[in-house]
């Protein structure tokens, strides 16, 4: 379990790299540079710590650095928004509430993240497209496009629904131009 949560942290950094380096603001750039170094420092340490048998000190390397990078996208007002750091924040919740440290223990950017996290919408949801790419997503709408499953076509056409409230399944249908497959579209909504 706390190996599989590792992982869990890891990938957090990872995307985060991937999320700030999607952008084409420059400033957005630099800071995703920053992070990447931070983030090579806590992985290489806690690969060292981890190769040694130390898992403790690998686990603390990744929750300070995961702690970090959390705070940083979520105080970010574009970020905070996405759909990937919504996901992972709602873990990282989840994670702190089975993890963390009493409450008296906790550095200022746990104080600081944890005020972050209360803000989070509760009832996390879970969005299983079959068909199409989930663009963006915030607490009112989303964004789609449709994928052909046959061949992978991506349709350039960006399509916004509102988000439903509670279980819900978004149908339609798409005929790719590519391949010519006529196909079901599905957004299922937990
Ligand atoms: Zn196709």
């Amino acid at each position: 379990m706390k190996y599989s949560m590792m992982i869990c942290l890891v990938s957090m950094a990872v995307l985060t790299f991937i999320v700030l380096a999607d952008s084409e603001d420059s400033a957005d750039v630099h800071g995703a540079i920053g992070i990447q170094r931070g983030t090579l420092v806590a992985e290489v340490s806690a690969l060292q710590s981890l190769r040694k048998g130390n898992t403790s000190e690998a686990i603390e390397t990744l929750e300070r650095h995961s702690y970090v990078t959390a705070v940083i996208l979520l105080e970010n007002p574009v970020w905070k928004t996405d759909l990937a750091v919504q996901m992972f924040a709602v873990e990282l919740k989840h994670y702190r509430k089975q993890h963390a440290q009493p409450e008296s223990k906790w550095t200022v950017t746990e104080k600081r993240l944890e005020e972050l996290l209360k803000e989070l919408k509760e009832g996390n949801r879970t969005i299983i497209p079959t068909g199409a790419v989930i663009v963006k997503q915030d607490s009112k709408c989303l964004y789609y496009k449709k994928q052909c499953r046959s061949c992978s076509f991506l349709s350039e056409q960006q399509i916004g629904t509102t988000l439903p409230k509670g279980m819900a399944t978004i149908s339609s249908d798409f005929t790719c131009p590519k391949c010519g497959k006529k196909q079901d579209v599905r957004i299922d909504i937990k």
